[in-house]
Formats: structure tokens, C-alpha cells, sequence
């Protein structure tokens, strides 16, 4: 055994020396990172998975977050978060309805103004009570993942289908009719 004093090791570092070395360690990591894909997004879904679980529990976490937040957007009023939020989602949302199939499953509807994405298996009152229910970019979020699974689950109808499969009556294929050519 090493009876000696503890040794000295490396010299200590100058905080330029570190902060050099701090920098080419994230390059570094950074250059990894981009060469594997596969592993990036591993490491990005356990670190979101990790990071949520906190901000659920951690009421201090949450608040830091949300000042972050805050500082972030009061230092940069040139980028408008809210239009990058809004046009975020709507690229998702295209993204999602294209894997869906991209038009409404029952009369074949393709404007996506008016298709939604809806739950083949109906989500009754007892599921929005106990908060089963999702929100929209949730469920772009599965399709994103894993588009098989999710069209088990979800598909694309349009405004008019969903509302009659809403009153309980699917209305025949042949009976729907086509705003679009009736002259209105
Ligand atoms: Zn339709």
C-alpha cells in the first residue's frame, strides 16, 4: 500500500487552463454527439425524461426554469417566441397528419385547416375526468415516435366526420356530402 502522503498529481490549473479545457471537452462531446445520431437522441430523451421528472417534483427546479425562461425572453425581444412556439407546432402537426395517412379516414378530406386528429376509440366522460386525455402536441409527440403504433390509436378525420362520429352516428360513406360541391 501507498504509505505515502497524498501525492501532489498534476499541477492545478489556471481558470483559463480550465475554462480551455471545459471548452474542448464540449467540442469534443459535441463532435461525438454529431457523428452518432442514434446515441444523441438517447441521451436527449433521458435527459428530457430526467429534467421532467424533476420540474414535476421540484418546486424550486420549476421556478428556477420558469426565470430562466423569463431572462431568456427579456434578453432577446428580437426572437418572438410565441410565432416560433406557433410555427413549431404547426410543422409537427403537418409532420403527424402526413404520417396519419394525410387526409380524413372516412370521406377523404386533405385540407389540413380542417382535419383534427381523433381517437379511433373514443375517450368517453370517466377517461377526461380521471385526465386521460392528451393534449394535441402529446399525441404528435407519439406519432413522431412511433407512427404504427399510433395510428392503432389515432387517425385523421375531418371537422364534418368527427362531429357526426361525436353524435354517436358514423354516417355512411355514400350519405357524406361534399361542401366543397354543393354549390353553397
Ligand atoms: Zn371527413
Amino acid at each position: 500500500m501507498d504509505t505515502q502522503p497524498k501525492k501532489q498529481g498534476r499541477p492545478r490549473l489556471t481558470p483559463e487552463e480550465k475554462a480551455e479545457r471545459v471548452r474542448r471537452h464540449r467540442e469534443n462531446t459535441k463532435r461525438w454527439l454529431a457523428a452518432h445520431p442514434e446515441a444523441t437522441l438517447r441521451y436527449r430523451n433521458r435527459t428530457n425524461a430526467a429534467l421532467k421528472a424533476r420540474y414535476k417534483v421540484d418546486p424550486a427546479y420549476r421556478l428556477k426554469v420558469s426565470q430562466a425562461s423569463k431572462a431568456w425572453r427579456a434578453a432577446h425581444p428580437e426572437r418572438d417566441y410565441t410565432a416560433t412556439v406557433i410555427a413549431c407546432r404547426k410543422r409537427r402537426q403537418a409532420q403527424a397528419f402526413a404520417l396519419l395517412g394525410g387526409c380524413c379516414a372516412h370521406c377523404g378530406e386533405k385540407r389540413p385547416p380542417v382535419l383534427v386528429i381523433d381517437h379511433i376509440k373514443p375517450l368517453r366522460c370517466g377517461a377526461r375526468r380521471a385526465k386521460l386525455h392528451e393534449s394535441t402536441t402529446h399525441i404528435y409527440t407519439k406519432v413522431l415516435r412511433d407512427p404504427v403504433e399510433a395510428a392503432k390509436t389515432y387517425q385523421i378525420l375531418c371537422a364534418n366526420c368527427n362531429m357526426a362520429k361525436g353524435t354517436g352516428d358514423v354516417v355512411p360513406l355514400e350519405k357524406v356530402i361534399n361542401w366543397r360541391e354543393c354549390g353553397n
